[in-house]
This record gives structure tokens, sequence and C-alpha cells, in this order.
């Protein structure tokens, strides 16, 4: 029988494996009812960041998703040491994760439909861009034109990742011009900003959606208070780095709750790929059609045959896309 030591040290209260502290209301959450509730707060409706896999497990229709580029690996380039050396700080992450890098992407269906997706994961360097994160959103990209299957790329990032440096950089230019492609098939593209959406991943794809969805409360700027307010040379509004705010000035289209987004997306679907003419043909012109952006996304796709357009509810729809 153990000896019981009067001394021993008390057990927490709260083991961290059981119990998570919710940052919005302080509430002890249980951690197998937070993953019930999606890993939203049930008091606060507080989202808290998920992985990439998980996401992909809330968004497609279940055992649907193939996983494409698994084993693209980043490369120390540049020799990059820190507080730590790049390929330990890959190391570190990639245990801590499972993943090679901070993105995965492949094809599933969504309501049925095939869908092109790409999920980045803030657990890994803060879900930072370097060549490898930029190559499968640009690879995701290039799957929805070649199968003619709307893109969706979601977003949970710090920006551009430091350690790669230049290399990082050129992600932006590389994942704009498939975007770009995209839009020239006249593919739709939806973009889920989530928290964080920041640095260059706002600064490129993130807000270029022809839908740009958010989830509540998510923090979408390019850069810190500090930076921001130094370069327009005047103070930001309080709240101005939220969801919230972009909603208000045109840069989000819609912020969905998390419980809502599977709904949310099936329904955009429905809403952007026209039934199949038959014979599997571009649809004409769009000089043809009415100028709405709607209207010309409509048509796009001809792979689906039972894509009832469901008008998404209103709300917080707004008229336009925010793309330029
Ligand atoms: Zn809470």
């Amino acid at each position: 029988m153990p000896v019981r030591l009067p001394f021993r040290p008390r057990r927490d209260a709260y083991p961290p494996d059981l119990w998570t502290k919710c940052p919005g209301c302080a509430e002890m959450l249980f951690n197998k009812q937070l993953d019930k509730t999606l890993r939203v707060c049930p008091h606060c409706g507080h989202h808290f960041r998920i992985s990439a896999r998980m996401r992909i497990d809330q968004l497609v229709d279940p055992g649907s998703f193939v996983e494409r580029d698994a084993d693209l690996t980043p490369v120390d380039s540049l020799g990059f040491v820190d507080l730590k050396s790049y390929p330990d700080r890959l190391l570190a992450a990639q245990l801590a994760t499972g993943l090679r890098d901070a993105a995965v992407w492949g094809i599933g269906t969504l309501g049925g439909k095939p869908i092109s997706i790409c999920v980045m994961d803030f657990f890994f360097i803060g879900g930072s861009m370097g060549p490898v994160v930029g190559e499968k959103v640009a690879r995701a990209g290039e799957a929805a034109v070649a199968e003619r299957i709307p893109l969706l790329i979601v977003s949970s990032s710090g920006g551009a990742r430091m350690q790669e440096g230049t290399y990082s950089l050129m992600q932006l230019v590389k994942t704009m011009s498939v975007v770009e492609r995209v839009k020239a098939a006249r593919v739709p593209y939806i973009s889920l900003m989530t928290d964080p959406t920041t640095g260059g991943v706002f600064a490129s794809f993130a807000v270029v959606g022809d839908v740009n969805l958010a989830e509540p409360n998510a923090l979408i700027r390019f850069a810190g208070d500090r930076v921001s307010a130094g370069t327009i040379g005047e103070e930001l509004p309080p709240g101005y780095a939220r969801a919230e705010f972009w909603i208000s000035h045109g840069f989000v289209d819609r912020i969905v709750p998390r419980a809502k987004m599977r709904e949310e997306l099936i329904a955009l679907l429905g809403f952007l790929i026209a039934p199949s003419n038959g014979h599997g043909e571009p649809p004409p012109s769009p000089t043809s059609r009415p100028r709405s952006f709607l209207n010309a996304l409509t048509g796009a796709l001809g792979a689906d045959n039972n894509g009832e357009a469901r008008a998404s509810e209103a709300g917080q729809t707004r008229g336009e896309a925010s793309n330029g």
C-alpha cells in the first residue's frame, strides 16, 4: 500500500489535459465538452484555435478528404538560427503537430460536391507561410482549375515565415498568381479567415476570395498596432483588427459561427455552382450575362447536376465581394 505523505504537493485542481481555461470569460471548460461544441466556449462563444486536421474534419463530408502532397518538407536553405536553429524548430513543430509544415491540402466533398481545400495550422510555427505552405496553397488552386471544382482556403497564420526569408515573401506572388488563374477560369474561391489571419497571408490570398468568410472575433490585420498606426500616422480605432470591424468595411462578407460553418459553405456552393448543361462545356462568356458577380460565377462549373441554388440567408451577406 503506498504511503500517503502529508507534505505531498496537492494535485492541480484543473489538470490541463482535462480542463481548458477560456480566455474570453475565464470559465474552466471540460475538454471533452469543448470538443463536442467544436472548441467553442459554450458560455461566451470564444472560438478556440484548432488544428488543420480538426478543421478539415469539421468541414468536409466524413471520410471524403484525401490529402495530397503530405510529404512536402521545408528545408533550411538559409542556415537560419535565431534562439534555436531552424531545423530544430521545424523538428519540434513536426513532433508536436504530426505535420511536415503548416498547411494541409487535398480533395474532399462538401455536401456531396467535390472541393479543393487547403487549411493552415497555427500550431505549426504560428501557421507561418514559407515555400511549402505557399506551394500547397498554389497546388490547391491549380487542382481547382484543372478539375473545375471550387477552392476553399482556411487561413490561420502569423504571416510569412522569417526563417525562410525572401523565399517566404515570394509566396505572396506565387499564391496570388494562382488565385488570379482560379478567377480567370471562373472557378469559385471561398476564403475563410480564422483567428489569426495576419501578415503576408492577409496581404495575399486570404482577403481576395469571391466570398470572404470569417469566424467571430477573429484577429485579421496586416501588422501590429504600433506599426500600423506609425505607417498611416494616426491612431487606429479600437477593435479595428477584428472580423466585426472588417465586415463593416467590406473586407469580410460574412461572419459565421463555427457551428454553422459547414452548412454555410454547403449553401454557398449550392449558390455558386450551376447545374450541368449536360455537355461538360464551359458556360458562355460572362459578358452576355448580368453583371452581378454571383451571376458571373453561377455557371462557372458544369460538374454538378443536383445543385439547387440555395440562396444564402439574409443577415450579414453583403451585395458584392470585396475583390477588386
Ligand atoms: Zn468563454
